[in-house]
């Protein structure tokens, strides 16, 4: 849902109304709002922008992209480590190969499958706190047509224009719901999780992180392919945290410099570990 939508709403919603339980089961399940601090880091981070700007097209595409950039850099992690690990134990490259696609598929897999169960649950909360406006809209509708007009005079329109402006929005069932989810429960009722579309994202971005360490091991093996792994993985961490930087609007270099830092920590535990493991195997 975009959270701009409740935000807009939040106060009136407050200054208008206290009957609606649809809203207040909504609030209680995403709470959000403006002030800084955890929630708006949060937001700021989640939703790639920063609190106050309420542009709806950068969240909307900038959500893909962002989510696309992120799994790759799961996928780059996830297999920098996997790989390096393995190849610290001295296995032969089949192996290496072998834990890399293993790697790849495993997490690509959950990556996708997370995104699927998280869209839909999305979606069915939205449509379950449907159902209640809907019923609500049947039980009293004027009184919700009342509440309607006070959360239009509670953000600035005169009370004669807010009674005929909530009269007419609620001639038409349709059009009184979608008015009652948008403005009071800050969703859009048409908008329809794509739940496929993010799910085949996550797979494709995760399995692209995590071809490039792999990538070498199919042509080279031994210190050649370690040397290789975190050369590829090095560069590949560098360009996905200038990116990650960019949908923050924030510091590109220091978020590239962070990701590589992050990259290198992983690399050379797991490597540590998997001499460690090959020695005690031998
Ligand atoms: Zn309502």
């Amino acid at each position: 849902m975009p959270p701009e939508d409740r935000d807009a709403a939040g106060p009136v919603v407050d200054a208008g109304r206290d009957s609606c339980r649809s809203r207040r089961t909504l609030g209680a399940m995403t709470p959000v709002t403006d002030r800084p601090g955890l929630v708006g880091i949060a937001r700021y981070w989640f939703g790639g922008r920063p609190p106050g700007n309420t542009s709806r097209h950068r969240d909307v595409e900038g959500g893909t992209w962002r989510a696309a950039v992120l799994g790759a850099g799961d996928g780059l992690l996830t297999n920098v480590s996997l790989v390096l690990g393995v190849a610290g134990a001295s296995a032969s490259p089949s192996t290496v190969r072998l834990a890399g696609v293993a790697g790849l598929l495993a997490g690509a897999f959950s990556m996708a499958a997370g995104e699927l169960i998280s869209v839909r649950a999305q979606h069915e909360m939205v449509q379950r706190e449907l159902q209640v406006e809907r019923q609500e809209l049947a039980d009293d509708p004027d009184a919700e047509r009342r509440e309607l007009a006070a959360m239009y005079r509670a953000r600035g329109v005169p009370a004669d224009d807010a009674d005929t402006v909530a009269r007419i929005l609620s001639l038409d069932a349709k059009v009184a719901l979608d008015t009652h989810a948008r403005l009071e429960l800050g969703i859009n009722p048409e908008a329809r999780g794509a739940a496929s579309r993010a799910s085949a994202v996550s797979f494709l971005a995760f399995s692209v992180g995590a071809i490039l360490p792999l990538f070498p091991w199919f042509f080279v093996h031994g210190g050649a392919g370690v040397v290789a792994s975190v050369i590829i993985g090095a560069v590949a961490a560098l360009l996905l945290g200038a990116l990650i930087g960019t949908f923050a609007a924030r510091g590109i270099v220091r978020s590239a410099l962070r990701q590589l830092a992050v990259a290198t920590v992983a690399a050379a535990v797991t490597y540590g570990v998997g001499s460690l493991l090959g020695v005690s195997a031998t």
